[in-house]
């Protein structure tokens, strides 16, 4: 079934089902597939470095940077990553991006507009999603960052930007590689297609882990005339 179709039926069951929970099955919260009870307990990244969103110990002081922000401040300034990549909100994403269940993409959106309001975010002027590359587009048929990014945009009324910036080749998979071995598989793999006008942007990923891929994107974006880039995405990996 290709995107298009998908977007419409699940649109259609937004309208003709009442929301329902997809992961316990209770009723839903208005206009979420998600029930209060199950929203409560997804795993927020709480005490984070502000910096690059790593979960910290609680005994290391609020706002504080972690030990690598300290010794190597990454590209981007400020980070914004609400939740913590396990339980449920794992689920949630390998759902999204692995079993086309493209109503969780939507769900996600959603609880990251609501934690950026609750967060009182500094806002960008644009909203921009890593993009994938074209051949894992092809097979997936959709680039999980640019759905997230569009329900969180049309949320807060920030625009959303899926064109300017490519992948110019593929990465091989970075799991299980060590962060400096990330750095080198992402060096020159992204591009924009034409200069940055927005000042201040949101660079906006599903699942952040050793932040290489996003530090690169930040820079690319950088070089192509952004003033700043702040790194936003759904779930940090401890
Ligand atoms: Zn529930
Ligand atoms: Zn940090």
């Amino acid at each position: 079934m290709n995107f298009m179709f998908r977007q419409i039926l699940d649109q259609a069951a937004a309208v003709l089902v009442p929301p329902t929970c997809v992961l316990c099955g209770a009723p839903g919260k208005a206009g979420l597939d998600l029930c209060a009870a199950c929203r409560d307990e997804l795993p927020r990244n709480r005490h984070a470095c502000p910096r690059c969103a790593l979960p910290l110990p609680p005994a290391v002081a609020a706002n504080a940077w972690c030990g690598a922000c300290l010794q190597r401040p990454p590209p981007y300034t400020d980070a914004f990553v609400p939740y913590l990549y396990r339980d449920r909100i794992r689920a949630l994403i390998t759902g999204a991006k692995f079993s086309g269940r493209l109503n969780f993409l939507r769900l996600l959106g959603l609880c990251l507009a609501d934690s950026a309001r609750e967060a009182g975010i500094t806002r960008p002027d644009l909203i921009l999603p890593v993009p994938l590359h074209p051949h894992r587009m092809r097979t997936r048929g959709y680039n999980q960052a640019l759905e997230i990014a569009r329900v969180l945009g049309k949320e807060l009324v920030i625009a959303v930007d899926g064109d300017t910036c490519v992948r110019l080749r593929a990465i091989t998979p970075q799991e299980g590689l060590e962060k400096e071995a990330r750095k080198r598989n992402v060096h020159g793999a992204f591009g924009v297609t034409a200069p940055l006008k927005a000042g201040h942007v949101a660079l906006l990923d599903d699942v952040v882990t050793t932040g290489s891929t996003a530090a690169e994107v930040a820079n690319t974006l950088l070089q192509a005339g952004a003033r700043r880039v702040d790194l936003w995405a759904v779930a940090r990996t401890p």
